[in-house]
């Protein structure tokens, strides 16, 4: 097909990007396919600020393609879907998250395991089997294949559910994989951010006693009486953190920068588990002497597959689970962007695109 006809056959959209490793996003025009027979196109309402978006801006990971258009916890609604579309139809709240595809063939994705996928295609920061690149949410509309499209229930509020799409799915997948469910066991929740609040939420539905483990004294009443954690660790306070040796069945480690393991294992419980979910630039050291004297199990997880993700909204739909969030208009990104470096958000960002992101 000449390069006119590929052209013809694609759509203008509008967002914001970073185009260098400074990270600073500005509005970018760009062009997506036009909706396909499997597409779902959507019109974004919200997309929320994940720490990983920060990672690829800065290029902390080293594989960051510029330009790059971030967001995968987008909320919106179906503007138009292809003539094999049976899930969905205008008019529709829909929402996306990490990835819009897979090679639908592997183990992995005919277990529902897309995430897993070999040759997953990530919302943004990713290439189409054509060549095309992919943009994120933080942008007016986006074209997705109907496999990687959730429902939004309806009683989840647009703006603070649309961090369950990769914080939600995040954390409740290793918990429910695990077997970190079990009402009246002890989780600890390392890490107080976008993932660390919902885990906090998401484990008080599944019955456990929760403490959180944070570097910021300061958060500790917003734990206790905003989100329901139990008690609360300063993980500098050597004191405290001895204190609670061995008293706990599981850890979710959402830190986002290197840190040492070996407060956390100490922790837990024989047989603990500690599930590693941020994802920091440098590789963690792990202390084998403790996993070996106490037969505990550290593991990692990758948000989660379509299915899963699905069964993940519909609970927390049921059991009134979203977000705590900070709405912001898409020109005061850069700094919100600031802001989440040092961990100072509570919890969450999102953005408000349909009200604040024009030519
Ligand atoms: P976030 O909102 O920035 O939360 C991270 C939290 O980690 C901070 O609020 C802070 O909590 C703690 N922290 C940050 N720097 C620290 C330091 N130097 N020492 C100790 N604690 C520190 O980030 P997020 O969006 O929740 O994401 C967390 C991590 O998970 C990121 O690395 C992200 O890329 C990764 N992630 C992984 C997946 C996956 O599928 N596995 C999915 C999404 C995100 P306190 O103030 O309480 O200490
Ligand atoms: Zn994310």
């Amino acid at each position: 097909m000449s390069k006119l006809a590929e052209e013809a056959k694609q759509q203008k959209a509008f967002g914001w990007a970073a185009t260098d490793q400074s990270g600073t996003l500005s509005p970018f025009n760009f062009s997506r396919r036009e909706n396909g027979d499997e597409d779902v196109t959507l019109k974004i309402l919200y997309c929320g600020v994940c720490h990983s978006d920060l990672h690829i801006l800065r290029n902390d990971w080293g594989f960051t393609s510029y330009p790059v258009v971030p967001g995968h916890e987008i909320v919106g609604v179906a503007t138009k879907v292809g003539k094999n579309v049976t899930k969905f139809k205008a008019g529709d709240r829909v929402g996306v998250g990490v990835m819009v595809g897979s090679c639908k063939t592997c183990e992995c994705c005919q277990q529902d395991l897309e995430n897993y996928c070999p040759q997953i295609i990530f919302t943004y920061n990713s290439h189409n089997p054509d060549g095309t690149k992919n943009y994120g949410g933080y942008s007016d509309m986006i074209v997705v294949d109907q496999r990687y499209v959730l429902q939004f229930p309806d009683n989840l509020p647009l703006d603070a559910g649309a961090p369950l799409l990769c914080a939600g799915i995040t954390v409740y997948s290793p918990m429910k994989y695990y077997g970190m469910t079990e009402a009246g066991k002890h989780l600890g929740v390392s890490g107080l951010g976008g993932l660390g609040h919902v885990a906090v939420k998401i484990a008080k539905a599944f019955g456990l006693k929760v403490t959180v483990i944070s570097s910021s004294p300061q958060k500790e009443s917003e734990a206790i009486n905003r989100l329901g954690a139990d008690s609360f660790l300063v993980s500098s306070d050597p004191a405290k953190m001895k204190s609670a040796t061995g008293s706990m069945d599981y850890i979710i480690d959402t830190v986002s920068a290197a840190h040492p393991l070996l407060p956390l294992l100490s922790l837990l419980k024989v047989n603990g588990k500690l599930v590693t979910l941020g994802l920091p630039n440098k590789p963690l050291e792990l202390p084998v002497f403790p996993l070996v004297a106490g037969r505990k199990l550290v593991g990692g997880s990758d948000f989660g597959g379509m299915k899963e993700t699905q069964e993940m909204l519909d609970f927390c739909a049921k059991h009134n689970i979203a977000a705590d969030i900070e709405l912001i208009r898409i020109d005061e990104i850069n700094t919100a962007m600031e802001r989440l470096a040092k961990s100072d958000v509570r919890y969450r960002f999102v953005i408000d695109v349909a009200n604040s992101l024009s030519q």
